[in-house]
């Protein structure tokens, strides 16, 4: 259960929407202008928040950044009916967790609630420098090329991004990636951190993440700096 605020203008969304996000044991709060939104997600009352982009008033872009300012870590579900990649790549940026393209079905945006609900505060949008993971749709960007990754290189590339700086043994990524399924020595496990790294490489804008091998050990993401002025440099 979750305490969830849903900012949508259009009662043919947003009612339906309400109802089966209680059916589903949330606590729901409707909000219709980007104002209350914002009011209400100040107030750290909200588990998660459900935003549409094209809200009267402040814009839901605008939210997001307001809220993300204040140092607000609620997940946000962004809802829109923008659909060009452009505006998907403003909304991650300005600091959303997921988003929905309208028209979606009610139980796609339940399932997407559940899980961010689930992550807590760990969110669909990983980024590493320069380098976003989508792990709703296990797609790996770094600047604006597209990062081809076979699953298991996927797997293990989010694992280490889900625990950045901190140093993971062989043997816990075997465990969390292959589970039970692991007959290889970890030459196998070697090959996938060599791919991932020449892949990173290429598709690199010079703040790509690196991968560092901590001998004896294991493998370790490493952290970046922020820059400063990153926001304001992207389009
Ligand atoms: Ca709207």
């Amino acid at each position: 259960m979750a305490r969830v605020i849903l900012a949508e203008d259009d009662e043919a969304i947003s009612e339906p929407l309400a109802r089966a996000l209680r059916r589903d044991g949330h606590e729901v709060a409707v909000l219709n202008t980007g104002q209350g939104a914002l009011e209400v997600g100040s107030a750290g009352v909200g588990d998660l928040m459900v935003l549409d982009l094209g809200l009267p008033g402040i814009d839901g872009i605008e939210v997001i950044r307001s809220l993300r300012e204040q140092g607000s870590k609620m997940p946000i579900i962004v809802v829109t009916a923008r659909t060009s990649d452009l505006d998907f790549v403003v909304g991650l940026d300005a600091g959303a967790d997921d988003y929905v393209a309208k028209p979606f079905r009610i139980d796609v945006l339940l399932a997407r609630v559940r899980a961010l609900v689930r992550r807590g505060s760990s969110p669909a949008i990983i980024r590493v420098g320069e380098m976003v993971i989508d792990s709703a749709a296990r797609r790996v960007r770094v600047g604006d090329n597209e990062v081809p990754l076979t699953p298991k290189e996927y797997d293990v590339l989010l694992l280490l991004s889900q625990n950045v700086g901190k140093v993971m043994s062989r043997e816990q990524i075997m465990k969390e990636i292959w589970r039970g399924e692991w007959f290889g020595g970890s030459k196998t496990l070697d090959m996938h951190v060599s791919g991932l790294r020449r892949k990173l490489a290429e598709a690199g804008v010079g703040r790509e993440p690196t991968i560092g091998t901590v001998r004896g050990v294991g493998f370790r993401m490493e952290e970046i700096p922020a820059a400063s002025g990153d926001q304001s440099a992207r389009p």
